[in-house]
């Protein structure tokens, strides 16, 4: 196959794209064989990556009611909508719903167990935050799940109650992750279908592999690992996909699981939380918020993330930890460092690397450690973010020209459904640093075009260990390539948004075609 009449940039900083390129079976050949295709001038890159994401609850919500996608913002409206939600979709009779990003609401919380218990008496309703890290029942699902007899014993995190011992409905980290364990959830067949309906809005966007960021965040490991295998052994999948397992090295053990990688599906690290989340005001800072009086908190004691750690990567797995505060990051920096000693070989990652810390980037570069970080959160929680970092959030806060000065591996990511999931308003975002309001974000961080899409191309392919065969589109290297609708080189970063891939190859096969 030769594709002809188009502009073919083998990767995001080639100043000199050819006007052809041809294929040899599952490999960029040098020479033409078999059919032409005229691409009618279209620019042509390798795939994107999603080093960062969430399939699953992405295709979980798409059963329930997701709240941004709706656009509610008041707690009156949300209540109206679930009032809406068609019996088909109340599994196991309960009303669940999900992304709900309170700041978007004209309350400006979140809601309460008695606002849900005066419209739905009788219905188990339980909301998931955007963060994924909390959740919000009332007292009919708090009733389903046993909760008001007895409380389980969760590692983090609380079953809220309020001044007079009563459960407020509001459960965060573990208790919010015991709860998503539990609540009933759709058969197999139907999540199946709509893993495969949001690998196909990923083609749409020109991601050809992306990386699941926590097997175990919604349904818990067991069910989610099932349901994964299931895909698998049923084919034809048109990405390549990394997991990462939610599991500590001991869990890992007791499932007879080893680390393995595949071009196709690689299942090769454990995630750890190193402290919790900027919007929270849970992310670990070495000096308070500026909007409430708290520094975050590291979610382990000194020595336990590092053992766990150390666990892991002698028993060869890769580590990915989630790590947003400068603090947190610390801990984790000098935790990785400890685990792996000399061998800075094996890729571990630092998860969001929110609020740098001082000389963070270059230990991180010293010690081969890749950065994932996810530019369209800017955009998606700027306010926030600027209300609670105050000053701090116009230095080095979610890195980009400082992790390439400092050599780091850098690469950018969605964490939807936290953050939007097109790579198109991640590199915008990249570009322009902004809030909603306007407010600039670490402005000196900005990146030019061409380097934030190489976080997603090259950045992405490092962070999955695919760069030995698909970072460019050289010869001899894995035809994964996408076809676009515009010239994103001279788009505008508001015009980037509209950026959709046409094509779509992986390894020399047309896996999306609306060209
Ligand atoms: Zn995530």
């Amino acid at each position: 196959m030769l594709l002809t009449n188009a502009q073919v940039y083998c990767d995001a900083t080639d100043t000199a794209p050819h006007s052809e390129i041809a294929l040899n079976g599952a490999y960029v050949g040098t020479h033409f064989d078999g059919p032409k295709r005229d691409l009618g001038g279209r620019i042509v890159l390798p795939g994107l990556t999603d080093a960062h994401l969430h399939i699953f609850p992405l295709a979980l919500f798409r059963l329930q009611l997701d709240i941004a996608a709706a656009r509610i913002t008041s707690i009156p409206a949300l209540i109206d909508a679930l009032h809406q939600v068609p019996d088909a979709r109340r599994h196991g009779g309960w009303l669940q719903a999900a992304v709900l990003v309170e700041d978007t609401f004209t309350e400006a919380r979140l809601p309460t167990r008695a606002e849900l218990d005066a419209a739905f008496p009788d219905t188990p309703v339980f909301l998931r935050r955007y963060c994924g890290h909390v959740a919000i029942l009332n007292t009919a699902a708090l009733n389903a799940l046993g909760l008001l007899t007895r409380q389980p014993n969760v590692a983090s995190g609380s079953f809220r109650r309020d001044a007079a011992g009563n459960l407020t409905g509001q459960a965060d980290e573990a208790a919010a992750a015991w709860i998503f364990a539990r609540a009933p959830a759709p058969p197999d067949a139907q999540i199946l279908s709509e893993i495969s309906a949001v690998i196909d809005q990923c083609l749409a966007y020109g991601l050809t592999s992306l990386v699941e960021a926590a097997v175990g965040f919604t349904l818990g490991y067991d069910r989610e690992a099932a349901i994964w295998t299931k895909l698998r052994a049923a084919g034809n999948i048109p990405v390549r996909l990394g997991f990462m397992n939610e599991l500590t090295t001991d869990q890992a053990a007791a499932r007879a699981l080893t680390p393995q990688w595949d071009a196709n599906w690689s299942s090769e690290t454990l995630k750890f939380f190193a402290d919790g989340i900027i919007g929270g005001r849970t992310g670990a800072l070495s000096e308070p918020y500026c909007d409430i009086d708290t520094m975050g908190d590291v979610m382990h004691p000194p020595g336990v993330l590092q053992s766990q750690l150390t666990a892991a990567h002698a028993a060869g797995w890769r580590i990915a930890v989630h790590a947003t505060g400068d603090r947190g990051i610390s801990q984790t920096l000098d935790a990785i460092t400890a685990a792996q000693g000399d061998d800075t070989s094996r890729r571990h990652r630092i998860e969001h690397f929110f609020v740098a810390p001082k000389g963070g980037l270059h230990t991180a570069a010293n010690a081969g450690i890749n950065v994932v970080t996810q530019p369209g959160f800017l955009h998606r929680m700027g306010t926030s973010i600027a209300r609670g970092l105050g000053p701090r959030a116009l230095g080095c806060v979610y890195p980009g020209a400082s992790a390439l000065a400092a050599n780091v591996a850098l690469a950018f990511s969605s964490d939807a459904p936290t953050g939007p999931l097109s790579p198109w308003d991640g590199i915008a975002a990249a570009i322009t640093r902004r809030a909603p309001s306007g407010e600039p974000i670490g402005p000196s961080e900005s990146l030019p075009f061409a380097q934030a899409l190489n976080a997603y191309i090259s950045g992405g392919a490092h962070a999955m260990r695919h760069d030995h065969f698909r970072s460019t589109l050289a010869p001899g290297q894995a035809a994964d390539l996408v076809v676009l609708n515009m010239n994103p080189f001279t788009a505008s970063p508001d015009e980037l948004n509209d950026c959709r891939a046409d094509l779509v190859m992986k390894d020399g096969k047309v896996v999306k075609d609306d060209l």
